[in-house]
């Protein structure tokens, strides 16, 4: 067996993993870099354009996040926009759709007209569309199958020449070209899977693989639910457990719908509401989803992985009591057995035609179709000590040469804002530098996006909702760091490279 030797070895070529390597390569004088990915190629899995919605979420219009959360995922976001634009990948990887935030109702409506108050400074370029601005922009969200107009109240909070979409594989592809332009040793290992990872006298850490052995004084595991796993057979993270949740897709085979309208969200079901919007891989024809099941399977439409789900889950008393009061709230009882009957065929159909009317009232059983093959695996953390489910992504640092990422929705979104979290804390461990100023430079607006006052409302029922996504968001959706370095290692670092 032959051993490669690298300053730091990602395990996971997904848009996560792709993002590190990139944001090492680029601004850091770390000079050798490895990705082992146990797949054929970059990206097949939850990054690959058919498994997700290929939406950039900034924060404008899902209706979930609070100001502040806002603030912070339009950095993140606009850290994809700008490598792209950077790298003139217009029309081939990113595209520009008009995109809104549907409200259904006298409640929604007001809601979202109070939200716009609220949010339009930081998000300046958005517009408010009534009914007949609807009717020009988007007609199918207004008029049912016999072209009468609906009757309930609308509102679209939207924008029209944002940045929306993006082949999250095609931009993992872009990541690994430009890595290659880059002064630095890059190795990219695929159809070789890390089966093991262990402390090694020789170097850091050995990474196992059925192929050769690979020694790194970092390694990043950016592998999706899979990272829980390696970090489980290395003791980390046992009070953690994964929840894998398949969401899938319906799609039509016309452009019904002109760009992304995502309806408004439940405050106590974030990322639940389905949304409609053109599928770029499928000459814009709208795809509806996504659905949300629990799978005992680590990754979809892949062979296996039944055994790994139940070694991730860790069942015990604990999972038993987070699960038990996640189906102790009704809304959440309901959407998961709703769920659970999308993936019966036929019935879900007509199930799916109902839940897809709220968007478009005039959508026909014979417009759409179960899309066989889309959708991926959100990897949900459960937290058996606080016994919850954590919604959120969620990390593991180990306080040595390791971190293990799981991220489940928007983690594509977020990989360039992951990437410059993990750089800072693997440079500080290796004595290595990173370039904030290049970084900010290209991939940034600005060092931190200026927050606005929150509007006060006067609307009781509209401060309730506000209320319940505040608490939703601090239970729930925080994305949490466990074993997160502290203020010591910062002065400190433990490297024994050092
Ligand atoms: C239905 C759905 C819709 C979504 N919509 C959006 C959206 O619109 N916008 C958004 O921002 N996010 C969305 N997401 C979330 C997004 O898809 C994921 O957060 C993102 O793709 C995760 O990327 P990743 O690189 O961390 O993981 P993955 O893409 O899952 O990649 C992990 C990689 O690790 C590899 N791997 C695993 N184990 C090993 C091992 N032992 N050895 C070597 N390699 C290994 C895998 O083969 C894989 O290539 C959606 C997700 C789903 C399921």
């Amino acid at each position: 067996m032959t051993a490669k030797n690298f300053e730091v070895v990602i395990v996971g070529a997904g848009i996560s993993g792709c993002a590190l390597a990139y944001t090492l390569a680029r601004y850091t004088d770390i000079k050798s870099i490895a990705i082992i990915e146990k797949y054929e190629g970059v990206s097949t899995l939850n990054s690959k354009g058919t498994s997700n919605s290929q939406t950039i979420h900034a924060g404008d219009i899902e209706t979930n996040y609070t100001l502040e959360k806002a603030a912070i995922t339009k950095r993140t976001a606009k850290m994809i926009e700008r490598y792209c634009l950077g790298h003139g990948l217009q029309n081939d990887v990113i595209y520009s759709h008009q995109k809104m935030a549907l409200g259904v109702g006298e409640k929604e409506v007001e809601f979202l007209l109070h939200r716009y108050e609220e949010f339009h400074q930081l998000f300046p370029y958005m517009e408010v569309w009534d009914k007949e601005k609807l009717k020009e922009l988007e007609p199918r969200v207004v008029y049912d199958e016999k072209g009468n107009e609906r009757p309930e109240d609308i509102v679209g909070i939207g924008s029209r020449d944002q940045w929306t979409t993006v082949d999250f594989a095609k931009l993992s592809q872009s990541f690994i070209d430009e890595i290659k332009k880059e002064d630095v040793k890059f190795e990219l290992f695929l159809n070789t899977e890390v089966k093991d990872i262990q402390r090694s006298g020789k170097r850091g850490y050995v990474l196992k693989t059925p192929k050769e052995n690979f020694y790194a004084d970092f390694v990043a595991t950016d592998a999706g639910a899979h990272s829980l796993f390696l970090a489980h057979r290395m003791g980390f993270g046992l009070e953690l457990g994964c929840l894998p949740v398949a969401g899938s897709f319906y799609m039509t085979e016309q452009k019904l719908l002109n760009g992304k309208v995502y309806m408004m969200q439940n405050p106590k079901l974030p990322f639940a509401a389905l949304h409609g919007d053109p599928d770029v891989l499928a000459d814009g024809n709208t795809r509806f989803g996504p659905t949300a099941l629990i799978l005992p399977k680590l990754e979809r439409f892949k062979p296996g992985t039944y055994m790994d789900f139940f070694k991730t889950l860790r069942f015990d008393t604990d999972i038993v009591t987070a699960l038990w009061k996640l189906l102790k709230e009704s809304d959440i009882r309901n959407y998961l057995f709703t769920n659970f009957l999308y993936e019966i065929p036929v019935l879900n159909k007509y199930l799916f035609l109902r839940a897809a009317k709220k968007i478009v009232p005039g959508l026909k059983m014979n417009e759409f179709e179960y899309a066989k093959g889309f959708g991926g695996v959100r990897p949900q953390v459960l937290d058996k000590e606080k016994q919850k489910l954590m919604l959120g992504e969620a990390s593991i640092f180990t306080g040595e040469g390791l971190i293990f990422n799981m991220t489940p929705s928007p983690g594509a979104t977020s990989c360039l804002g992951n990437a410059e979290r993990d750089v800072k804390y693997i440079c500080k461990y290796l004595g290595k530098e990173f370039n904030q100023q290049h970084f900010n430079d290209e991939l940034t607006e600005g060092e931190y996006c200026v927050l606005p006052e929150p509007v006060a409302s006067q609307k009781a029922m509209v401060n309730l909702i506000r209320a319940e996504i505040a608490r939703t968001q601090e239970k729930y959706m925080d994305n949490t760091i466990h074993n997160g370095p502290n203020k010591e290692f910062w002065d400190n670092p433990s490297s024994k490279l050092k």
